[in-house]
């Protein structure tokens, strides 16, 4: 559904992505683990164009865009269907929760305002913010923050949502709220992409799980195989560091 091929990124002489290559079925929730500066988060931002790669492209369903020399047009059409959560919310101060939901529906999709607030309404409800409507981020713990960026993400219906990092700025008693709505998400069957460093989300609800370090991916499997049964040193290292 969503192939990634051949993705290069350096900044300057610092090479962060070295050919990576990754293919998402439909219904899959993918988790990317790997130590920190491995390029992660380059990688998910290159996908959806937030940085330009040097080389690589994105194929999602029957298209196929080069992620280096894709036209506004074509990085629109795919923002339709990649929908992002950011680390640090990325929310307008200035708006409220439904608002912020809304304001892709009416400004990114043209869907009339009456209709925008119905889908940000179902949005906000599905991850336990319904009583959040009016309020503005201010006004809202973290936690409900970023699930104001979840039901952003969940109202434009996008065939994949990419996650970078959604819980790794929250204070931790906000932490399992937001991963038990990611769980609810994923197990209603939206497709996910998600860097964490959560390996107890990558245990029980990513069924694919890749390692990345040195921007390479080094090995990728189940999650199953990735914790129980790692293949290379690298992936063992690293899980022994972390478990
Ligand atoms: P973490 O788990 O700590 O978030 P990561 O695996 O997501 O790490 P990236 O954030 O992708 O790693 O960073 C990989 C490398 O790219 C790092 O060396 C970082 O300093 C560098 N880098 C990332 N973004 C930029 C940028 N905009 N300009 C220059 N260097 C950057």
């Amino acid at each position: 559904m969503l192939e990634i091929t051949g993705i290069h990124k350096s900044f300057g002489n610092n090479k962060v992505l070295k050919g990576v290559d990754i293919q998402i079925d439909k219904g899959d929730v993918v988790v990317i683990l790997g130590p920190s500066g491995s390029g992660k988060t380059t990688l998910l931002r290159c996908i959806n164009f937030l940085e330009t790669a040097d080389q690589g492209k994105v194929t999602l369903g029957d298209t196929e865009l080069s992620l280096n020399s894709a036209s506004k047009k074509q990085i629109h059409e795919v923002r339709q269907k990649i929908a992002f959560v950011f680390q640090n919310y990325n929310l307008f101060n200035n708006k409220t929760a439904l608002e912020n939901v809304t304001e892709g529906l009416i400004i990114g999709r043209k869907i009339p305002k009456g209709e925008a607030n119905e889908i940000g309404r179902k949005a906000l409800d599905k991850v336990g913010l319904s009583d959040k409507y009016d309020a503005y981020p201010k006004e809202l713990s973290g936690g409900q923050q970023q699930r104001v960026g979840i039901a952003r993400a969940v109202s434009l219906n996008p065939a994949i949502i990419l996650f970078d990092e959604p819980t790794s700025a929250l204070d931790p008693e906000w932490v399992g709220e937001v991963l038990a709505v990611m769980k609810n998400i994923a197990e209603e069957g939206t497709t996910m992409l998600v860097v964490t460093h959560e390996m107890s989300f990558a245990k029980d609800v990513a069924n694919k799980v890749i390692f990345m370090d040195g921007g390479v991916v080094v090995e990728e499997g189940t999650s199953e195989e990735i914790f129980s049964r790692p293949k290379e040193e690298r992936t063992q290292q690293f899980l022994r560091r972390v478990l």
